[in-house]
């Protein structure tokens, strides 16, 4: 296997259970918390958090920038939950700093706070098994780009969506132990 050197943004979030699935995968693991983490990175990974935080952080750590232009260019990206919000071109209220470099409008914490979280087995687009998502006051998505696909929808709305390089989902496969999600991430060829 081709050696692979996969940057985790580590400013806050569960960036430590990535590294752990990305190892597993036999993975080199760099957190990313400046700007010369990025260098000769081959994948990122966002973690779940709390995007605003996370947002916050990079724009004070000068990474917001950075971090877009480097993914715009093409480095294959997952983001998970805060990640898919950090990704995305904005969210449905308010504002804070995003990348934008993913066409999508998000709901934060679509499905409401009485329901805070909850598991269920989602079906995935190319993988034949389903996958046990866990939903974590996570966001769906509300309006897609045209050049996003939707590998998955929970309840109807898109809860797994690609676009070129970049593969976003509103639930946490790092806290579970299918690790089909973090290979789709290494499968994807740089362009
Ligand atoms: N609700 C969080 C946010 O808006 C996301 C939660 C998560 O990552 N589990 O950023």
């Amino acid at each position: 296997m081709v050696s692979r050197l996969v940057g985790v943004l580590a400013l806050q979030g569960d960036f430590r259970e990535h590294r752990h699935a990305l190892e597993e995968l036999g993975c080199d693991v760099r957190e990313v918390r400046t700007d010369a983490d990025l260098q000769d990175l081959t994948a990122i990974v966002i973690p779940g958090g709390e995007s605003l935080v996370i947002g916050r952080l990079s724009h004070l750590f000068g990474l917001l920038e950075p971090l877009a232009d480097l993914i715009r260019s093409g480095l294959p990206t997952l983001g998970t939950c805060a990640g898919m919000i950090y990704l995305a071109r904005s969210v449905t209220e308010g504002t804070q700093y995003q990348l934008g470099v993913l066409d999508v409008v998000v709901e934060r914490n679509a499905w409401g706070r009485q329901n805070e979280s909850f598991e269920t087995d989602i079906y995935i687009e190319g993988l034949d098994e389903p996958h046990h998502g866990v939903f974590i006051r996570g966001p769906w998505v509300e309006e897609l780009g045209e050049d996003v696909e939707v590998l998955s929808r929970w309840d109807g709305h898109p809860v797994m969506i690609k676009q070129g390089n970049i593969l976003a989902t509103s639930f946490h496969p790092e806290l579970t132990n299918d690790r089909r999600l973090h290979k789709m991430l290494l499968e994807i060829e740089e362009s």
